[in-house]
């Protein structure tokens, strides 16, 4: 059984004079963390970066002007339940909305644990139509809330409902048990994930901490059944803005054959400013990984522009123009600046 917010508040991970707050967070956003996570917790530290990432703040009841219930335009893009189709070529499949853990800084933060949390058979029928009637779809993304979180015999349903499709050539999961509760990826499911078509992973990871002997196994039983794996990471402010963490995170996630796919700056989701930091900060972030720091281990740094138009790369632009010569200038990663010749017949 994962921690509620009265079981963390019994363990003692709240600050008495916090408690009074910390219940109503619990009344808003759903609260959980699993015992792997709480093991993590070095309670002698106020600024513990895992506790930071599940244990509720006060600070979440304050929603600034900027934030949105909806930040990337999920419902906008929602033709049936349980599908979010923004892209042409690729979808959203949410077959629930529960997580193992709720993440403070969610961008569905007003979604996941709500009930109804399983999207229901019918629901899920009209969803596997959407796709079958649309061959210009090529890939499946089933997401959440947290896939992994179903039992093997549901997920190897939704795995070859999709196998059978014959137009879609991807399958992909996003996840973040494998890190945060590694028992579940047993036997039984990875083997629910056996497909003749591609079938990627991609876990949610934050900090090193989190790459712990049991998640590194986790991970292990799905590279050796042959799936590639791949992880996503929020830039979240005193948990992983620092170029060193960001280093050992991703060079840990790279030797556990996992390629860091996006860094995410953190949506505007209400009541999480205080885990934002600037673009310009994220920017300095991502470039002190430049150059020093394997090629593996450089994520793309993304937006997901509010509202719902998409997610694009913010890094910072190593090129430009030349605005005195027809050429191009670009700056490498200490900074200099080299001259790069004309586009031909241009
Ligand atoms: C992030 C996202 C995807 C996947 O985008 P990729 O860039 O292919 O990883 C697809 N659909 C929606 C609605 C998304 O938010
Ligand atoms: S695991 Fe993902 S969907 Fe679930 S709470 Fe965390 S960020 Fe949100």
């Amino acid at each position: 059984m994962p921690l509620d917010a009265e079981d963390m508040i019994d363990q003692g991970l709240v600050a008495p004079e916090r408690i009074d707050e910390i219940r109503r967070v619990a009344r808003q956003y759903s609260v959980a963390m699993t015992k792997d996570m709480t093991g993590l917790i070095d309670t002698a530290d106020p600024n513990d970066p895992i506790a930071a990432q599940f244990v509720p703040n006060g600070t979440e009841l304050v929603t600034t002007a900027e934030e949105l219930a909806d930040p990337i335009g999920d419902d906008r893009w929602s033709p049936v339940p349980g599908i979010v189709h923004r892209y042409p070529d690729r979808l959203l499949l949410k077959p629930t909305l529960l997580c193992p853990v709720y993440c403070r800084f969610c961008f569905r933060r007003e979604a996941v644990g709500k009930t109804p949390a399983m999207l229901q058979p019918e629901a899920l029928a009209r969803a596997y139509d959407y796709i079958r009637q649309r061959p210009e779809i090529w890939e499946v993304i089933v997401t959440g809330g947290d896939p992994f979180i179903l039992g093997a015999r549901r997920l190897a349903d939704i795995v070859q409902t999709l196998d059978a499709i014959p137009h879609l050539g991807v399958i992909r999961f996003h996840t973040r048990v494998p890190i945060v509760d590694p028992a579940r990826v047993t036997a039984w499911l990875v083997a629910a994930l056996s497909a003749e078509k591609a079938l990627w992973v991609v876990v949610h990871a934050n900090h090193p901490r989190e790459l712990t002997t049991a998640a590194k196994e986790a991970v292990a039983r799905l590279v050796r059944a042959g799936i590639p794996v791949l992880s996503q990471t929020v830039l979240l402010r005193g948990i992983n803005d620092d170029t060193a963490v960001l280093e050992t995170l991703f060079r840990g996630l790279v030797a556990m054959r996992v390629k860091p796919y996006y860094l995410h700056h953190a949506d505007l989701a209400r009541g999480t400013a205080h885990f934002r930091i600037g673009i310009a900060s994220g920017q300095r972030l991502v470039a002190g990984l430049r150059g020093g720091v394997s090629g593996l281990c450089q994520p793309t740094y993304v937006l997901d522009i509010p509202g719902g138009y998409g997610k694009v790369p913010i890094a910072p632009n190593a090129i430009r123009a030349d605005e005195h010569v027809d050429g191009w200038i670009v700056k490498d990663s200490t900074g200099v600046e080299h001259a790069y010749p004309p586009d031909p017949n241009s």
